[in-house]
């Protein structure tokens, strides 16, 4: 390893658009040919007529029909895998609240690409071997687990695998063992900075930390602001999923300007969610990926539900692996309220510009009186006891929501460390309305 390279894999990382498009298009061929192995996509090309050789040119990807999460509920548990079970080494399953849960495979190879794509983003930020990696995500099922761990390990770099939780103990290790980065979902970094602050903890003058890897959930430019100016080191986006390995598909650079995709290990589409058409560059719409190295389940035009737009395809950085918008979260997170459309990070983002107010907030949906209803309970930083003062506050946060979400919350203000808390991705909705049918 070349400790002074910009990238860990130049040569797929400094990759020009057109050598890039002529592996993808090499992999595809391949990935289509290696889905007639799976009983699920063998049955798919049967239905529409497609043959492996109609795959001549990237664009002729549209010719394939969408994978979607229903389809691996309806195949679960194995019925979608390209390969012998005998080949595969490792499931992760996520649970899912309604249905099947779903499961994804792998094989000895895939779990080494995974574990070289989460490395490739660690690196690209700054991790070396001379680094000492601190994980604060959940082990087993969930992939940010495992996914981390064997990424920063072939990375080189000394792990500390904290996992979720106990944030005094996770403070120790900070502190005894040195670290210099950690990875944990944005919501629990601002708790973990809450509990520095009561032990008199610096994070600046106490730690060695300089870089953090936060994701998993939605998160705003203001909320990752704000987690930079707590600990004092950068902070990186992270994206992932379960059904694209997990963490390592997508991730910013130091430039900070996107999240860069792996454009060797996944074919990126955006597509609006309606009538599946491509949109134009720039222009929102639902992100939608091809896997492009994976052996024990490949995964063809998967909708992800997540909801994005293209930023660029070059980069100060020298990559030209695709650039996407931060993820303004997942078409089945929006909430529809009076027949307006309403996402979770919008609130965020209003919340996350007043000092006065701490990072932990929660939307509830009721209905009263027949009238569906928001309140947006949020923390204040510190506890005021001036009536006055906090009625004028909550007044300028229902105007400054109403600007930007179109209707007027009930809006909360209470005091620090009274909101819930999860170990894991953060619950920042909870629907009571009633419904009509
Ligand atoms: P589940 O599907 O059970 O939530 P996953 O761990 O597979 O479990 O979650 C993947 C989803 O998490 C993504 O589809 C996306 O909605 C969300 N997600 C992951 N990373 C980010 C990120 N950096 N920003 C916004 N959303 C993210
Ligand atoms: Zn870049």
């Amino acid at each position: 390893m070349d400790y002074k390279s910009e990238y860990l894999h130049p040569q797929y990382e400094a990759l020009s658009r057109e050598e890039l498009q002529k592996l993808q298009l090499e992999r595809l061929q391949a990935t289509v040919q290696h889905c007639m192995n799976s009983p699920f996509y063998k049955a798919r090309f049967e239905q529409c007529g497609l043959k492996p050789e109609d795959i001549q040119s990237l664009d002729d990807i549209r010719k394939i029909p969408f994978t979607t999460k229903q389809d691996l509920r309806d195949t679960y548990p194995f019925g979608m895998a390209s390969v012998p079970l005998t080949k595969c080494v490792r499931l992760h399953s996520s649970s899912g609240t309604t249905g099947n849960p779903t499961v994804i495979l792998h094989t000895q190879k895939d779990l080494d690409e995974w574990a070289n794509a989460v490395a490739r983003c660690l690196w690209m930020v700054g991790l070396r071997p001379d680094d000492v990696f601190q994980n604060s995500s959940g082990y087993g099922m969930f992939t940010g687990g495992l996914g981390f761990q064997y990424g920063a390990e072939r990375l080189g770099a000394l792990t500390v695998p904290a996992a979720a939780g106990n944030s005094l103990r996770q403070i120790k290790f900070i502190k005894d063992f040195g670290t210099t980065a950690i990875h944990a979902v944005p919501s629990y970094v601002t708790r973990l900075y809450e509990v520095m602050q009561q032990e008199g903890v610096d994070p600046r003058r106490d730690t060695k930390l300089k870089v953090l890897a936060i994701g998993a959930e939605p998160h705003s430019e203001e909320q990752r602001k704000r987690i930079e100016d707590m600990l004092g080191v950068k902070a990186y986006n992270s994206f992932g999923m379960s059904e694209m390995c997990g963490p390592g598909v997508g991730f910013e650079c130091k430039e900070q300007n996107g999240l860069h995709f792996w454009e060797d290990y996944y074919i990126v589409e955006i597509v609006d969610p309606e009538t599946l058409e491509p949109v134009p560059d720039g222009e929102i719409g639902e992100l939608v990926l091809t896997t492009l190295n994976r052996e024990a389940m490949p995964l063809l035009r998967y909708r992800t539900r997540d909801l994005t737009r293209v930023l660029g395809r070059t980069c100060p950085c020298g990559r030209n692996h695709i650039r996407l918008d931060r993820m303004k979260g997942r078409s089945d997170d929006m909430m529809v309220l009076r027949g307006v459309n309403i996402f979770p990070i919008q609130i965020e983002k209003i919340l996350m510009q007043f000092d006065e107010l701490a990072s932990n907030y929660l939307i509830t949906l009721t209905t009263d009186d027949d009238n569906d209803n928001m309140t947006v309970e949020v923390e204040l930083e510190k506890f005021d006891d001036d009536y006055a003062k906090l009625q004028k506050l909550e007044k300028e946060i229902r105007r400054r929501l109403k600007d930007e979400i179109l209707l007027t919350p009930f809006v909360k203000l209470v005091p620090k460390g009274t909101l819930p808390v999860s170990e894991g991705k953060a619950v920042r909705v909870v629907d009571k309305r009633k419904v009509y049918q």
